[in-house]
């Protein structure tokens, strides 16, 4: 089976990791998490990184951190994975939603506005597969209405946004390391900021709301957000290599778009001029014309041992956002879109064998 993705790990993992093993710190105290939260926010350009145990605690913490609670707003786009709403219910608050842009696929700034009422805390942009939001209009919305921005970036690790990485363009970021993510330490997270006073209040809601002064002593209800030191230890060996799985990235997307840009019944992944993106998964739309069948294509390629999964459902679609309205380019971006073999092992081979059946089925 060529798989959709999977992680890269080699011996640096594997000698970090014996190492937290010989030496007893595999809970999450040790050295390595300091030191991954510096290496990972420096790569970002970030002043501090915040490490948590995954990419859903991160977006949970960082509202948490803002204030964010019962009675307040906060805009989401219609289309991302759904831990980009469910955060947004956790603290009690209410997830608005807001379609997609045609090109990029992430929240659509012109139509943030409408939405915005005295409810409205904070705006949470998608870099979704990979490719950064229009940040710009965002930024300039949440500084006209005193909003909070926390990016999104679990996809989209190394992105930049007209020359600034992704993490650092809104008030706080949020990456997840799970084992399918650009970079993984098996399950993981990490906020991105540059305000020491949030730094220091997430470091104690992660660490059950316990007192920097007094041990045990805990002034808030607080959370388990740890990352561990093995975590930590995984995080450090994948980021020796980050730049690199990061260009093996680009050649996959570049490759792909090379081959299949001739076929007039796909919508390829755009990139903005603005944007560098980092096409965590490669993703394409079945156009009306061709007649497909976006799930009849997943079939084929399965029978051809080749894995590929659809678009994000939009989130408004599923049981707990019924009522939360329609949003119809995200809608039609999940019914016709595929994701398709992105793993860093992907050989030239598998890849043109991958173009090939799809303009098989095309064809048929
Ligand atoms: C993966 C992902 C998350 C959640 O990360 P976990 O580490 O799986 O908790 C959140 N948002 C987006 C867009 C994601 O892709």
């Amino acid at each position: 089976m060529i798989p959709i993705m999977e992680p890269w790990l080699d011996q640096q993992e594997m000698d970090r990791v014996m190492d937290c093993l010989k030496s007893g710190w595999i809970s999450s105290q040790g050295k390595n998490i300091a030191e991954f939260e510096e290496a990972f926010s420096g790569f970002c350009r970030s002043r501090f990184g915040v490490a948590t145990s995954n990419g859903t605690t991160a977006l949970h913490l960082a509202l948490l951190t803002l204030g964010i609670g019962p009675g307040d707003e906060v805009i989401v786009p219609a289309l991302s994975f759904i831990a980009t709403a469910n955060v947004v219910v956790y603290t009690g608050a209410r997830p608005v939603f807001v379609d997609v842009d045609e090109k990029t696929w992430t929240i659509n700034p012109s139509l943030v506005k409408p939405v915005i009422t005295e409810r409205t805390k904070a705006i949470i942009p998608v870099h979704l597969y990979g490719h950064p939001a229009d940040m710009d209009p965002i930024m300039k919305l949440a500084e006209e209405y005193r909003l909070w921005v926390i990016e999104d970036a679990a996809e989209a690790h190394g992105a930049e946004y007209k020359g600034h990485k992704v993490g650092t363009l809104g008030h706080i970021g949020c990456f997840s390391f799970y084992g399918n993510k650009i970079i993984s330490t098996g399950e993981g997270g990490m906020i991105t900021t540059d305000n020491s006073d949030w730094v220091e209040k997430a470091r104690m809601l992660r660490d059950h709301g316990m007192s920097k002064e007094r041990k045990y002593w805990h002034p808030v209800v607080g959370y388990n957000f740890r990352m561990t030191n093995i975590q930590a230890a995984i995080g450090l060996g994948q980021m020796t290599k980050l730049e690199r799985l990061i260009e093996i990235k680009r050649g996959i997307a570049d490759r792909y778009t090379q081959s299949l840009k001739k076929n007039a019944g796909l919508v390829l992944p755009a990139e903005e001029q603005w944007a560098k993106s980092v096409s965590w998964l490669y993703s394409i739309l079945l156009k009306p014309e061709t007649q497909k069948n976006r799930d009849d294509l997943i079939d084929f390629l399965a029978q051809a041992q080749v894995e590929s999964r659809p678009v994000f459902y939009p989130i408004p679609d599923m049981p707990p956002y019924q009522g939360y309205g329609t949003y119809p380019v995200a809608s039609r971006i999940s019914k016709s879109g595929i994701s398709l073999p992105s793993g860093f092992n992907l050989t030239c081979p598998e890849q043109d064998h991958v173009i090939q059946l799809i303009q098989r089925y095309l064809d048929r």
